[in-house]
């Protein structure tokens, strides 16, 4: 049996741990299944972002016209797009490789880590043991029992990426980020797309009105039906045909296309390392149960990233990465913060938001002001011919606090993060945008004009003549 100081599971957000404790000249061994970096580096935001970003491009050709420029692509070339995607990733990973390799001080497990009894895992023939153990292990795509569904094949996310040719058409099946990102990626390059979402939302968990917009903008591309029930999949003379059901109408439909993208929904890795063995408490969908120090029910032993599931971001990952470094080895431990957990989802338009959207703020119970903006009422915006992109933004009544902010259009999430700064700062208020000058004409006075009209919305102030 071998010891060490410190045991990471898990090689993507896992990795920041790890170099914080080589750092500190601890003994440290790290199990990895796959390829080093995990699913961000592999199959998630940077693949996927740099297909995003040239589909950006051809909408904004597209648009260019609009603001006086007749612009026409004349190809787009698939096989550049997926040489840069690989070349940056396996760089990346390739320098993770040798960086674990170089390291003496770090012994790396090219294996599956499985608990056989408390702080001990069996790794390949091996065993090794550690009183702190961060379990970095993720989530991967879960797969529905929809008849046919197997036997008719499909991509995930995890697969998606090897394509070869772009399909001529694609039936992506789920409402979330990743069907808005590769609809817009693969629409964008040509490709047929149907996205069959079960909710009655697009992205439901965004505000409803950043929901109404993205679903307007996705079907001038895309072939969206949302609120179906998938009823069964086969094989077609031509491709894959989905039968889908309307949960309102229960009218039934067929379509076809070359592929199917399963982006439904994802299920925890805890499975493979056998939490139970060591007496690790996991939750009813078997995600890793955690304090607010994100240490698992045995002392010493912290979980992290996705298979807490909580908000799986990679920089929500980071930093509880940057977290469970103090909890675990420094004398005062920090507590578990999400009141400003941003995210984005870099469809067409781009979308970004941070804390809570104004139905969520009602349900808690917390009295609000809202404030929205259309990006064409600034200056920039106007330039820019951003016709329905907006900021939104949620204030808590009483103190002011800044609770939540929404943008959909063009650099929505570099706005945005300017809130998240906000929220962590001070008194979380927005009174320091009041205070500062805001550069002029630039999108930052989007949220400026958005808290400008902040109001009551339990209180909309009705003219006499709409009265009537
Ligand atoms: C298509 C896509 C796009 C995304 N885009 C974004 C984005 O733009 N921005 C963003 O913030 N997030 C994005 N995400 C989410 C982001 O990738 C994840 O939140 C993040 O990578 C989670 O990091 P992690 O360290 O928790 O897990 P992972 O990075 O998944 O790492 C877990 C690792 O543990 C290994 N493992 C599992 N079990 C074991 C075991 N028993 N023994 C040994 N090894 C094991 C796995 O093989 C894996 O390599 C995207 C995800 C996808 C799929």
């Amino acid at each position: 049996m071998k010891e060490y100081e410190l045991i990471v599971v898990g090689s993507g957000a896992g990795m920041n741990v790890v170099a914080k404790a080589r750092d500190k000249g601890l003994k440290v061994a790290l199990v990895e299944n796959w390829v080093m970096g995990g699913t961000c580096l592999n199959r998630g935001c940077i693949p996927s972002k740099i297909l995003t970003y040239p589909a950006e491009m051809i909408r904004q050709i597209k648009h260019a016209k609009e603001i006086g420029i007749n612009a026409k692509i004349e190809s787009v070339d698939f096989d550049l797009v997926r040489k840069r995607m690989w070349e940056l990733v396996l760089r990346d990973r390739r320098g993770m490789e040798e960086g674990v390799a170089a390291d003496t001080g770090l012994d790396f497990y090219h294996t599956t880590a499985r608990f056989i009894a408390p702080y001990t895992l069996q790794v390949g023939p091996e065993q090794i043991k550690a009183p702190k153990i961060v379990l970095a292990i993720g989530v991967r795509t879960y797969i529905p029992d929809i008849p046919g569904l197997r036997e008719t094949g499909f991509e995930t996310s995890e697969s998606i990426f090897d394509i070869q040719v772009l399909p001529k058409s694609l039936i992506i099946l789920g409402g979330g980020y990743k069907a808005c990102e590769f609809g817009h990626f693969f629409s964008a390059f040509g490709t047929n797309i149907s996205i069959i979402g079960h909710n009655p939302r697009l992205l439901p968990r965004e505000e409803e009105e950043v929901s109404d917009l993205v679903l307007a903008k996705m079907t001038e591309f895309a072939n969206v039906k949302l609120n179906q029930e998938v009823i069964s999949i086969r094989k077609g003379e031509k491709g894959k045909v989905v039968v889908i059901r309307d949960r309102t109408t229960g009218d039934v439909k067929e379509l076809e296309a070359d592929e199917i993208l399963l982006t439904t929904g994802v299920q925890s890795n805890s499975d493979s390392i056998e939490p139970e063995a060591s007496g690790i408490r996991t939750d009813a969908a078997r995600y890793i149960a955690v304090d607010d120090h994100l240490e698992t029910n045995m002392p010493g032993i912290f979980a992290i990233g996705d298979v807490i599931g909580r908000t799986m971001f990679r920089h929500t990952a980071n930093y509880h990465a940057q977290l469970v470094w103090i909890n675990a080895f420094a004398k005062n431990k920090v507590k578990l913060d999400e009141h400003a957990v941003p995210h984005a989802v870099f469809g067409y338009p781009e979308v970004a938001s941070v804390g809570l959207t104004q139905s969520a703020a009602k349900a808690q119970g917390i009295k609000v002001l809202v404030g929205l903006s259309q990006y064409i009422d600034c200056a920039k915006g106007y330039a820019m011919g951003e016709q329905d992109s907006f900021a939104k933004v949620v204030v808590d009544m009483a103190s002011y606090r800044i609770i939540g902010a929404s943008a959909v259009g063009t650099n929505a999430s570099i706005m945005v993060q300017a809130m998240v700064y906000l929220m962590n700062a001070g008194d979380q208020t927005y009174i320091p945008i009041a205070r500062s000058q805001t550069i002029h004409p630039a999108l930052s006075e989007v949220f400026v004009n958005a808290f400008g009209n902040l109001h009551d919305p339990d209180h909309v102030h009705v003219h006499e003549h709409e009265q009537q």
